[in-house]
């Protein structure tokens, strides 16, 4: 197989000659006004982002991570306070609760979408939850219907992680806004992605985001006067002038990403592979953005070594849920505890989705499958 036949998981970089123009001239421009860090990029980005969410707070940051802490912080999350987050989500869900200090306390996610589960969102609070961070995992939103109703009833805020789910709606409202602030990443892999580490944070909550704004340049209220421990964690400029070009284009990228999507939804169909091959459930009242398509695989490491072989790259997000990470075993969990995440780790696979695939790619994605599965019982 040669390397110009390759499938590739991700499509980064510009489209085309024109795109690649239009991005170096975005980048001259930030040069030109030596606007690094902050400054007019940034803003602008900020004020598009608010305008196309119509969102009243945008507050641009240096990634995803810095998102969630900062939004924890700014909730009035700290030392002994429990945040609950899914058994099943990227690391930084759960590190960013305990880098402040608190607790990630883990609820076993919903065995249909792998997103967290209401039921075991409500067996997982105690007195001391001060926040709930659901995750729209793969780019659809978690049942935020259900995980509001007892977030409402107990005073408990949420912030929600949508780091893989930008410019989703969720029952009309963007995903993001519908708790008491919501995180972005813009990590080039992402739906929106940056040239480089970026993220946001957006929120209803004027104060909140001041609170924000403050904590991204170390807590600074103007002059060097810090009021709060905050640290550094401002976005550049050369993220936010690309980030502005891609958004012009997120429609039409998102277009193709679902063309892609429905054509593998209509091809596993087809092919009755059964319970070899199982696609995951939507969430009600959910867009998709399709940030990943993910299967669910019998012997998927098989699986995946099959596709590449063939040349078809494949994603692992995630080989293990939260859990059963070396780094969170000090929280003292057992095998089987979570066991919708637990399986999901094992069969999880993210096949290509992006938005410069063809049908012809697709079309060999699916029969390489087909092919993986055909003399199986
Ligand atoms: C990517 C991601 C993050 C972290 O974002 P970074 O920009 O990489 O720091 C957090 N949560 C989820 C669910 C993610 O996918």
């Amino acid at each position: 197989m040669s390397a110009t036949n390759r499938i590739s998981a991700v499509a980064l970089g510009p489209d085309d000659r024109a795109e690649r123009e239009e991005w170096l001239a975005a980048l001259a421009r930030v040069i030109d006004a030596n606007a690094y860090c902050l400054g007019p990029e940034v803003a602008a980005f900020e004020a598009k982002v608010q305008s196309l969410l119509d969102v009243p707070h945008a507050v641009g940051l240096a990634n995803g991570t810095d998102a969630l802490r900062l939004g924890l912080l700014a909730l009035g999350v700290g030392a002994g306070d429990e945040v609950v987050v899914p058994a099943f989500t990227f690391f930084a869900t759960a590190s960013s609760a305990a880098h402040i200090g608190a607790r990630p306390v883990f609820a076993d996610v919903d065995p249909a979408t792998l997103t967290l589960a209401p039921a075991a969102l409500e067996r997982a609070l105690t007195g001391r939850t001060r926040a709930i961070v659901p995750v729209h995992l793969y780019g659809q939103a978690a049942d935020m219907a259900g995980i509001a109703r007892i977030a409402g009833a107990r005073g408990i805020q949420i912030l929600e992680d949508a780091a893989q789910a930008f410019g989703v709606r969720y029952r009309g409202g963007p995903l993001g806004a519908l708790g008491a602030a919501g995180t972005f990443s813009f990590y080039p892999t992402k739906n929106l992605g940056a040239p480089g580490d970026a993220g946001m944070l957006i929120t209803r909550d004027a104060a909140l985001a001041t609170r924000v704004r403050a904590l991204r340049m170390h807590g600074d209220a103007g002059g060097y006067r810090h009021e709060h421990l905050g640290w550094n964690a401002r976005m550049d400029g050369f993220s936010a002038a690309i980030l502005s070009l891609k958004l012009d284009r997120l429609a039409a990228v998102q277009s193709a990403r679902s063309r892609n999507a429905e054509y593998y939804v209509r091809a596993f169909a087809d092919r009755s592979l059964g319970e070899h091959v199982r696609l995951l459930g939507r969430t009600a009242g959910s867009e998709h953005c399709w940030h990943q398509f993910v299967i669910r695989a019998r012997s998927r490491d098989a699986l995946r070594a099959h596709l590449a072989a063939r040349g078809i790259d494949t994603g692992l997000h995630y080989p293990a849920s939260l859990p059963e990470q070396s780094a969170f075993a000090y929280l003292g969990h057992r095998r089987g505890e979570f066991p919708a995440a637990e399986s999901a780790g094992k069969e999880v696979l993210a096949l290509p989705v992006h938005h410069r695939l063809r049908e012809a790619d697709l079309a060999r994605v699916a029969a390489a499958i087909a092919e993986f599965y055909k003399d199986a019982p």
